[in-house]
């Protein structure tokens, strides 16, 4: 196989449209802004395939010597059921559907996506760098406010709209300009917007920003998340607070914005707009936005009920670093379809990985051991727009290469810095068999050699509930450590 060596970071920029070398806009530092999660509901193994490639993607940039400033938003307000500005408020809809608050919805699912995002090995930004929404409202307020002064607003009955038919750029980023958008945008459902592509950056809990009102109002639907602002009481729309916390904590410019390729069309051209308009200098230089998680060749979503959380997984007996093995199988850009067979697989091969390595011997010198060759291929491909797939090819073939030992463990130790599959638990860390458990196996194998079946399986679950297997093979048998 002929490897060409690429020593620069490759990343496809949405933007551009072209694969661009990676450069910062300061020094050695990069400032990246990824979209969070919606905190109504759990998030599936669809959304997790999108944190788990900016995850590799933040790993690969401090693998290159950069020191990443990572900033992701939690929305936990005010984003309403359709990707426009009409329908039901999520964290309502769910808050009702289970008896609960919104608030105390947004907070118990905050916690489920920041356990799961640990299981799968994600290094999130601590706050104040993971930032809630909710916390922001001064800032966003602010914003708002500001593009307010320079014209680019206009209010109607139920918000605070942002004229995009005034922003020359409308469009870019997806490629349709604005009567494209405008012809092919659904039955307009709010006839007092001025462009179908206009959209709220302040929604009003009541017509006009006035309050509730007992005699008019239906307590039942009650906002239950609403702020005063200059426009009366309301909430932000739900484009506005990753401008705003974005400019916060990273300024503008900042250097990478991630996102899910569903955010292209109306989520980051809205960003765009506002932040540009606001502060006229550009939001951010690469724009990184990965693709679906598919099943059946359909888009996993909790819309269409076809989605799986990582508990679903973990009680089929596939570990959260078996499906981020498994996301890694796919290049970002590309459609992953998942199957429980391709799931169970990808266990397998990360179950085969763990093995293999724990019968390698440690490096003398962590540093100096890493196999200079292998280690070039691997990260050129990565180098090459995150080619994860090429690079599990490369690392099984050092796997199985004829280079020492203490090389391999050297080297995939460094390797698993940005794979994030926390191999240093397996490298070349044989387990000592405790003394209890090689008792019970070896009662279990005198009973099978008796044709004693009922004891020979009890005892085989002693051994399993103790966390160990036994493989038999005619005349001899081996305990194997189940993994965790
Ligand atoms: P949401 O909470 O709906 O805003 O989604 C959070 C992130 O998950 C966004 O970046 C989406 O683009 C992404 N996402 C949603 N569904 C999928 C999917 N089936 N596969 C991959 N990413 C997804
Ligand atoms: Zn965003």
């Amino acid at each position: 196989m002929v490897y060409s060596v690429l020593v620069m970071l490759k990343l496809w920029n949405s933007l551009s449209r072209t694969r661009e070398a990676f450069g910062p806009l300061e020094d050695n530092s990069v400032r990246m802004y990824c979209c969070g999660p919606t905190v109504y509901a759990r998030a599936h193994i669809g959304n997790f395939r999108a944190y788990v490639v900016w995850d590799v993607l933040k790993r690969m940039l401090e693998h290159e010597g950069y020191s990443v400033t990572h900033c992701m938003n939690i929305t936990d307000v005010g984003h309403l059921v359709g990707d426009s500005d009409e329908g039901e408020d999520k964290m309502l809809k769910a808050a009702r559907e289970q008896g609960q608050t919104a608030w105390e919805i947004a907070k118990t699912f905050e916690k489920l996506y920041i356990d799961d995002a640990k299981k799968l090995g994600i290094i999130l930004p601590e706050p104040p760098l993971l930032c809630r929404a909710t916390d922001h409202i001064t800032e966003q307020i602010k914003l708002i406010q500001l593009l307010e002064d320079k014209g680019y607003t206009y209010k109607i009955t139920d918000g605070i709209y942002f004229d995009t038919s005034k922003f020359a750029d409308y469009g870019k980023l997806s490629g349709q300009r604005l009567e494209e958008k405008q012809a092919g945008a659904r039955v307009e459902a709010n006839p007092e917007k001025h462009n179908p592509s206009d959209f709220a950056l302040w929604k009003f809990s009541y017509p006009n920003g006035r309050d509730f009102d007992p005699n008019q109002d239906d307590e039942s639907t009650r906002r239950q998340m609403e702020w005063e602002s200059p426009w009366g009481l309301g909430f932000p729309g739900w484009h506005v607070e990753c401008s705003a916390m974005s400019k916060k904590y990273l300024g503008q410019p900042f250097d990478i914005h991630c996102g899910g390729v569903d955010h292209i069309p109306v989520h980051h051209e809205n960003e765009i707009a506002q932040s540009v308009a606001a502060y006229a200098v550009p939001l951010a230089e690469y724009w990184v936005h990965s693709e679906f998680l598919t099943v059946d060749s359909q888009k996993m979503s909790k819309s269409l009920n076809n989605f799986y959380t990582l508990d679903d997984c973990i009680n089929r007996g596939i570990e959260p670093l078996a499906l981020r093995y498994f996301y890694l199988g796919a290049h970002y850009r590309q459609k992953l379809n998942f199957t429980w067979e391709a799931a169970q697989a990808s266990q397998s091969a990360l179950n085969k990985l763990r093995e293999l390595s724990r019968t390698w011997v440690n490096p003398t010198d962590e540093k100096n051991d890493i196999n200079q060759g292998w280690n070039e291929k691997f990260f050129s491909e990565l180098r090459d727009d995150l080619n994860t797939p090429a690079a599990l090819g490369v690392m099984w073939e050092m796997v199985k290469s004829n280079i020492p030992t203490e090389q391999k463990s050297a080297t995939l130790k460094e390797w698993d810095k940005v794979l994030g599959l926390n191999l240093d638990q397996y490298i070349a860390q044989t387990v000592a068999i405790p003394e209890n458990v090689k008792q019970i196996a070896s009662r279990r194998w005198e009973a099978r050699n008796n044709k004693d079946w009922d004891t020979a399986d009890a005892l085989r679950m002693e051994l399993e509930n103790l966390g160990w297997s036994m493989e038999d093979s005619g005349t001899e048998y081996k305990l194997k450590p189940k993994i965790s």
